[in-house]
């Protein structure tokens, strides 16, 4: 099965363009989400998880993401270990999932896909893009976060220019109607490659 890898920076519109994709009949794969999910279900994830980062790890025995979110973007050991926990396990939950799928292609969501080597497995990628202004006044409005956070996020992450030099498709997404008709043609275009 062709995979097909959907990135963009923080606050580009990946998952609002993976609904399109999805609207359109293609499964959708969310990476961060299966992660998240994975880590409040997971009972030998969880265990790993409070061995690392003690016991406010979880709160109510649900993830604190916030209090490990802080601990990792300041530590690069801790996020390292902490991909070494998750990694494999999210990557053979997708093997499991896309081997139920009936479809010619799958689109895998992944926010760090460079950054993690995670492009080597796809057959395609598609980047998203948005002006910077525009991602962060998107992200004030979806979260609790402030603009300095956000661009630390941002500075941690691959440049647009960088994601696009190894990407097949790139979907702008500043109007929801471009982006929904470029995500059509890009469907098509994918089903006419394979
Ligand atoms: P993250 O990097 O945090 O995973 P993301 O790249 O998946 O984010 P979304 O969650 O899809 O981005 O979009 C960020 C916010 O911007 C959401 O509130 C979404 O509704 C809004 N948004 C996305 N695309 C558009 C658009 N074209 N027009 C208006 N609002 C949009």
């Amino acid at each position: 099965m062709i995979i097909v890898g959907l990135t963009g920076g923080i606050g580009s519109g990946k998952t609002t363009v993976a609904k399109e994709f999805e609207a359109l009949g293609v499964p959708v794969y969310i990476a961060d989400a299966e992660a998240k999910n994975l880590m409040n279900k997971s009972k030998i994830i969880k265990r790993k998880l409070i061995q690392l980062f003690g016991d406010n790890a979880y709160i109510n025995n649900k993830l604190n993401k916030q209090f490990i979110a802080d601990i990792i973007f300041n530590n690069k050991d801790y996020l390292q270990k902490m991909n070494t926990i998750i990694h494999p396990r999210v990557a053979k939950h997708f093997e499991k999932w896309m081997l139920k799928q009936d479809a010619s292609y799958v689109i895998k969501e992944v926010a760090i896909l460079f950054e993690n080597g995670g492009h080597k497995a796809c057959d395609y990628i598609i980047t998203v893009t948005a002006p910077k202004d525009l991602r962060i006044k998107r992200l004030l409005i979806r979260d609790n976060t402030t603009k300095d956070k956000i661009e630390a996020i941002m500075n941690n992450q691959w440049t647009d220019e960088e994601k696009i030099k190894y990407s097949q498709y790139i979907i702008e997404n500043s109007d929801l109607e471009i982006a929904k008709n470029q995500v059509v043609d890009i469907h098509n275009d994918i089903l006419k490659r394979i």
